[in-house]
């Protein structure tokens, strides 16, 4: 029962789909809703079972709450997931099914970019719903990328007195939209970096513009300042934390945390974690940027002070028990609950 899955935190709507005309088989998960439409990103993979998909929906979802208050934004978190990546025939089958999934639920969910989906495949969704976002003219991705680089900067700050990346070595697992982006940044600093991709192409592409390329398996084991995991989730986990040699972990992927618990693993080798939450919201700030109708400057601000929150986090973790993800868990999860009570007594 979804009750009892581990992942299950009270969302408030969980929705299955099944199309057997197209194939399409996606979930959408809503974790919190408050006054504005809940938001998140849709992500398309080749998961390896139903649970999994299951899974990664709900922590994605809840993930994204947590994002959007840790950003001072208070759109609830949602996220979906399409269940395998069609042929490229059929794709736009599959996409416009999707389209209509979203409308099943009114406008409660708003989707965008994720893993395995293109701004092209949200614009196409966008022919057939009005339930999507991150198509304007700022690209997600940027902002994604200016926040992650925020996040290394105050993190470097924090961890060696300066906010100067020139000089240092930024290991990057994922070379893809964010990755390749904040790579772009760090040599613009005058910084070194260090790239893995499984895809021929990014690994390509990033070394012609400067990146020594390592193996997909060495990216994480790079001696470097920064380790900034841009990939998939769940990279930080008991086999890999043991093997880090950076001083910082900080970058774009969800979840890269295994395990809530693993966060004191890191804690414990004095690795400083930018949660990851909080580095990457500019994808969300521009979701939210067009959705509110703000101009551009309001997202570039907000992403900038995305370091500053950063900073804030780190203060509390060294005031507490030295860990930034506990800390910044139990602001969001205090954020989440005023929230949801505001909401309550108004209703
Ligand atoms: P992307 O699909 O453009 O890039 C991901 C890259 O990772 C691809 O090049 C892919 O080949 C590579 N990759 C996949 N599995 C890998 C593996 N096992 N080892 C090494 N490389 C692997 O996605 P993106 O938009 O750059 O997002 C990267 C991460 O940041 C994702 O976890 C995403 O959820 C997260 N994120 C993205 C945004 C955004 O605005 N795009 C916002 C917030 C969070």
């Amino acid at each position: 029962m979804i009750y009892n899955h581990p992942d299950f935190d009270h969302h408030h709507e969980i929705h299955v789909h099944d199309d057997p005309e197209t194939g399409l088989k996606a979930i959408i998960a809503i974790h919190r809703a408050w006054n504005k439409p809940s938001v998140g990103g849709c992500r398309m993979r080749d998961y390896r079972s139903d649970d999994a998909a299951l899974t990664d929906v709900l922590r994605l979802s809840r993930g994204m709450s947590y994002k959007s208050v840790m950003a001072g934004l208070d759109f609830g978190g949602a996220k979906a997931v399409i269940l395998g990546v069609p042929e490229h025939r059929a794709r736009n089958a599959v996409l416009k099914a999707m389209a209509r999934f979203l409308n099943r639920l009114e406008g409660r969910y708003i989707t965008g970019i994720d893993v395995g989906i293109s701004t092209e495949d949200v614009k196409f969704m966008g022919r057939y719903t009005a339930h999507i976002a991150g198509t304007g003219p700022l690209p997600p991705e940027e902002l994604t990328a200016q926040g992650v680089h925020a996040a290394l900067k105050a993190s470097a700050k924090h961890r060696f007195g300066s906010a100067d990346l020139s000089g240092l070595t930024v290991s990057i697992l994922g070379l893809g939209k964010v990755g390749m982006r904040l790579a772009g940044l760090v040599l613009s600093d005058g910084g070194r970096v260090f790239g893995a991709d499984i895809s021929p192409d990014a690994v390509e592409s990033a070394s012609r513009r400067g990146v020594t390329i390592v193996p997909v398996d060495q990216a994480h084991r790079q001696s470097c300042e920064i380790f900034a995991p841009c990939a998939l989730g769940g990279i930080l986990n008991p086999v890999t934390i043991p093997e880090l040699n950076c001083a910082i972990v900080a970058g774009a992927a969800n979840n890269q945390l295994a395990d809530l618990e693993d966060a004191a693993a890191l804690a414990q080798r004095d690795i400083l974690y930018a949660p990851d939450y909080i580095a990457n919201a500019g994808g969300l700030i521009t979701l939210a940027m067009e959705y509110d109708r703000q101009p551009e400057s309001w997202a570039r601000s907000k992403v900038a002070a995305l370091g500053d929150t950063l900073e804030m986090i780190f203060q509390r973790a060294d005031a507490e028990d030295g860990n930034p993800s506990a800390a910044a868990e139990r602001i969001a999860a205090r954020r989440i609950a005023d929230l949801s009570s505001e909401r309550s007594l108004a209703a």
